[in-house]
């Protein structure tokens, strides 16, 4: 019975009231649960204390909660880093990473257990890919960061405020379950998180990027390139070999006529490799066609020191070509940040979470 009962983050508000008409409870009901789920972020039917006891119980017999198991939480950067490690059926490992700050906190949210695209630089990409998480899965994930935000000590601290698609997996290549799930978290009578509070990053799948330019909510857009030619790219990004640089660079330009929103690069910066004054240049070049009106470029560059990935022989830029290569992008006028690292120390920052496959 249990087993083919629904998962409850995978259901929609009238889906569930749907199933209490079913139970022939009235709408009223549907309403306190989903509040319960997306506003009181009750975890269990138990802490829905505003529900008859027999109603708990019935959602505890007959609904699954909770498809991703906590298995550990490790807190890093003096508690404001703070990485869980969940699974799916006892197995494939879900990593999820909570980062406070002064005036927000963001949740890197993982769409599947692994990944296919094998990047050379990224941890996740060693380990293969799992499997595809559901969109209930990808909400938990969102949902625990949210509990965690609320209970963290630090006075005055902010609530959660922002999802960026992040983790582990490449979103495009489970698009329907990550839409639906920005489409739960986004719900104003649930959780009600802005559009322009999410972000999706990808490695460059273009029809994933085509579709997004053509959907309603305005959610923001990370492009991983770490290189701008393809000879380059098609090392380090094997995908590029299917998706070239000038492919997806036109999709982008696509996606920023469609939107005006301005999309980040995400350029990985690894010693001798990627991180050349030329390779500048030629990004800077590259970047320019990404302008949809002369002089308005809708491009940001966010330059990541790589971090380190163990048994990977490749080595993060030194700080002074780091600082060498914004410069020069910042003469041609490309607005670029260099990204402060979170939770390096638990293997929580960008690239590094393989649910302790190492
Ligand atoms: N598959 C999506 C989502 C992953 S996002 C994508 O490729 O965009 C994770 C970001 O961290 C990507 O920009 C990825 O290229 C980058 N990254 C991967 N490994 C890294 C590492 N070891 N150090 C720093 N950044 C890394």
């Amino acid at each position: 019975m249990k087993d083919r009962a629904p998962a409850i983050h995978d259901m929609s508000a009238s889906e569930i009231e749907a199933l209490l008409r079913e139970w022939r409870q009235p709408a009223y009901r549907a309403r306190q649960i989903y509040r319960q789920l997306y506003a009181q972020l009750a975890a269990a039917p138990g802490e829905m204390s505003d529900l008859p006891a027999a109603l708990r119980e019935r959602l505890a017999q007959e609904v699954r909660f909770n498809e991703l198991e906590l298995d550990r939480v490790q807190t890093g950067d003096g508690g404001l880093t703070r990485k869980a490690l969940f699974r799916v059926n006892g197995g494939p490992p879900v990593e999820a990473v909570l980062m406070i700050y002064r005036d927000r906190a963001t949740v890197c949210v993982s769409t599947q257990s692994g990944c296919a695209m094998a990047c050379r630089f990224c941890a996740t990409g060693r380990m293969g890919f799992r499997l595809n998480l559901t969109a209930g899965q990808m909400v938990e994930q969102v949902l625990w960061a949210a509990r965690e935000a609320r209970a963290a000590p630090a006075p005055g601290k902010p609530l959660l405020t922002n999802v960026v698609y992040m983790g582990m997996g490449e979103p495009f290549n489970n698009y329907d379950r990550w839409w639906a799930s920005v489409e739960r978290l986004h719900d104003p009578e649930g959780f009600n998180l802005g559009a322009r509070n999410f972000t999706v990053s990808t490695v460059g799948i273009v029809p994933g990027i085509l579709r997004l330019a053509r959907e309603k909510l305005p959610v923001n857009l990370a492009l991983s390139l770490h290189a701008p030619d393809d000879e380059l790219r098609s090392q380090l990004v094997p995908v590029n070999r299917k998706y070239p640089v000038a492919e997806v660079i036109e999709a982008v330009r696509e996606y920023t006529d469609k939107t005006s929103r301005r999309v980040s690069f995400e350029y990985v910066l690894l010693q001798g490799v990627n991180d050349q004054p030329a390779r500048a240049q030629a990004l800077a070049r590259l970047l320019k066609g990404t302008a949809t009106r002369p002089g308005v470029r809708l491009c940001h560059v966010n330059l990541i020191p790589w971090n380190p990935v163990p048994g990977e022989p490749l080595k993060p830029s030194e700080r002074q070509r780091v600082l060498d290569f914004q410069a020069a992008l910042e003469r041609h006028r490309i607005a670029c940040t260099v990204r402060v690292q979170r939770g390096v120390d638990i293997a929580a920052a960008c690239g590094q979470l393989a649910g302790g496959v190492q």
